[in-house]
């Protein structure tokens, strides 16, 4: 007779126990709702929810790219909205005669064009522009290097999908796997184990795994 579950090494039953790839991904569900709106009308709203459970379970870290990404946005919208405002203002683009360039100034814009009070944007423009720019460089980089650093996740995605998760105990245990025995873990000991397999368990220390029903 085959089994589809087994017996939680904890609590020695098996009521509980789930597949760790199944508990995974019922926690990352898009969940449709209707709800009302500022206005009173009725919409439907679709969300991905995302449990404590199923962060705790995941088999590859975060990317570590959405903080400066915000930064980068917020740099190009700066840099577009500077820009903007010194072309609408008129002072930028104007067919004026053209003037006696002044090679002993040094940046963005020339002076002649530019009234004392808006030539301070060409300098934030300019600057946003170049932080804009060196984010995407940046983010690039870490998305190769995160790339680099996560290229083992089969490995580590194949010991995962051997983890049962007990939902008695908050523990799980490996079935057959060669070199693994049933001894129950928490989650960030399962963490640990999945991510030195894929090469990455260091990162492990430092993103660790929340109980979420122990914390
Ligand atoms: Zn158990």
């Amino acid at each position: 007779m085959s089994r589809t579950t087994y017996t939680c090494p904890g609590c020695d039953r098996d009521d509980r126990v789930q597949a760790v790839p199944a508990v995974y991904l019922a926690g990352r569900d898009a969940v449709t709702s209707r709800e009302r709106n500022r206005d009173g009308d009725m919409r439907t709203v679709t969300r991905t929810v995302t449990t404590g459970l199923s962060d705790a379970l995941a088999p590859v870290p975060e990317s570590p790219t959405h903080a400066i990404g915000c930064v980068g946005i917020v740099a190009g919208f700066v840099c577009v909205g500077t820009f903007l405002v010194g072309v609408l203002a008129g002072k930028w683009f104007r067919d004026d005669p053209e003037p006696v360039p002044d090679f002993t100034q040094f940046g963005p814009p020339p002076s002649p064009h530019l009234g004392p009070d808006l030539g301070f944007l060409g300098w934030i423009s300019t600057l946003a522009l170049v932080v804009t720019v060196l984010v995407v460089v940046e983010l690039r980089r870490r998305k190769a290097a995160f790339a680099r650093l996560t290229r083992g996740r089969h490995r580590a995605e194949e010991l995962w999908s051997h983890g049962w998760y007990c939902h008695r105990c908050g523990t799980v245990h490996f079935e057959g796997v060669p070199g693994e025995d049933r001894t129950p873990l928490t989650l960030q000991r399962f963490r640990e184990r999945v991510w030195e397999h894929g090469g990455y368990g260091d990162l492990a220390a430092v993103q660790r795994a929340v109980d979420p029903a122990r914390s």
